[in-house]
């Protein structure tokens, strides 16, 4: 897409941040003719936006004042506003950020010993109504923009004053105090705003700016079946699949998309489609639901339905959450169940519960907020 200078309004509505580097090419060619200088001023600003985190232009001091003046003009640096920051004791970091169009999305960031996950929105709400999920108790209100799903980013390095410690690291970001790792993890499908989340991927990627490889991004996905091998091949990251039952009959329940994609189908193209590169493999995701998906049966299944497929199963204790119908399997039937996956040779890993303290289950942040402004508005 071409940006003209004169298709912007005259008012500073524009943002930069969700721009890749040829729109801001476009743009910055409209005010600097000469395709050289146009080239390094874009290098510059993206230094200064995504190695320093400036949020003025301002600040820009090696790019010329009369340049300057003129991209102020048109364009923003602005991030979505903090409206709520929870801290757990374990230092989970739960955000609530609200957009220009006044929408809540929620962000996390998870920091443990040897890596820091920030956890992103890629929608407001979510359609696809998962039934153990908070967040599909609210309704989609629409996707994120590039710019709202990297300006999550950028919010919390301000917020934990990471720039500096990037700089302080010659510029990586491989630093485990500095966020290693980004999941679509938080509030939306990611492969059902697609064109979205790739372009903020490649923002993300750019290795002249935050410089997250393709293997420290992971797309978790419901199971949008034609998506998963074009995000793949098109954007190169790591694939997390919600799996969380074996069979048909009661992931229809947990996960409605399986009406519309099964378990065969879902598994079928990840092991015909996509094409893993070495040492590759799909990470799937599994609630641990007491009564639900939690029995020895379940697990022989699910060794038997990944046979042949390069993965890891992440075993997560279900976060409750008040209205919920399921409860947490108690960890003897976590670690029976873990047990037997294990004996087959697949990585199992219990996700140790974070930010308990803090309402973590995706979410719960925002209803509690809607909450309370409803109180709010009733008195
Ligand atoms: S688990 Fe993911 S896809 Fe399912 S409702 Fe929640 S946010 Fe949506």
């Amino acid at each position: 897409m071409q940006i003209k200078l004169n298709s912007l309004p005259l008012s500073q509505e524009r943002t930069i941040l969700g721009l890749s580097k040829d729109e801001l090419h476009s743009f910055v060619l409209g005010l600097e003719t000469h395709h050289k200088r146009a080239s390094m001023r874009v290098n510059q600003i993206w230094s200064w936006i995504y190695c320093h985190g400036v949020s003025s232009f301002s600040d820009m001091t090696n790019i010329d004042k009369n340049l300057r003046s003129k991209l102020q003009k048109f364009l923003n640096i602005s991030r979505p506003t903090i409206e709520k920051k929870e801290v757990s004791n374990d230092g989970t970091t739960k955000y609530l950020f609200c957009l220009e169009d006044q929408t809540k999305i929620e962000t996390v960031f998870i920091p443990e010993e040897k890596r820091s996950t920030l956890c992103i929105s890629s929608q407001v709400g979510c359609t696809l109504n998962c039934s153990f999920c908070h967040t599909g108790t609210q309704k989609l209100v629409r996707n994120l923009t590039s710019q709202e799903i990297v300006g999550q980013v950028i919010a919390v390095y301000d917020d934990l004053d990471l720039w500096k410690k990037m700089k302080s690291e010659g510029g990586q970001s491989s630093h485990f105090e500095i966020i290693t790792n980004i999941v679509f993890m938080g509030m939306g499908e990611p492969l059902l705003n697609y064109e979205e989340v790739k372009k903020a991927c490649g923002i993300l990627m750019d290795n002249k700016g935050l410089d997250f490889s393709r293997r420290r991004i992971t797309l978790s996905t419901a199971g949008i079946v034609p998506k998963i091998k074009i995000a793949h091949e098109e954007i190169g990251c790591m694939i997390a699949v919600s799996l969380h039952a074996t069979e048909n009959k009661t992931r229809d329940i947990l996960v409605p998309i399986n009406k519309k994609w099964n378990l065969e189908q879902l598994l079928g193209s990840l092991r015909d489609d996509v094409k893993l590169r070495n040492s590759e493999r799909v990470t799937f995701e599994y609630v641990m639901l007491d009564g639900v998906n939690d029995t020895k049966e379940d697990a022989h299944r699910l060794v038997r339905l990944l046979q042949g497929l390069p993965s890891k199963i992440n075993l997560i204790p279900f976060n409750n959450w008040t209205g919920s119908q399921y409860k947490r399997s108690s960890s003897d039937r976590i670690k029976a169940f873990r047990d037997i996956i294990i004996k087959s040779r697949l990585p199992s890993p219990i996700r140790r519960p974070r930010g308990e303290d803090i309402m973590a289950a995706c979410g719960q942040l925002k209803s509690n907020s809607l909450k309370k402004k409803q109180v709010y508005e009733e008195n």
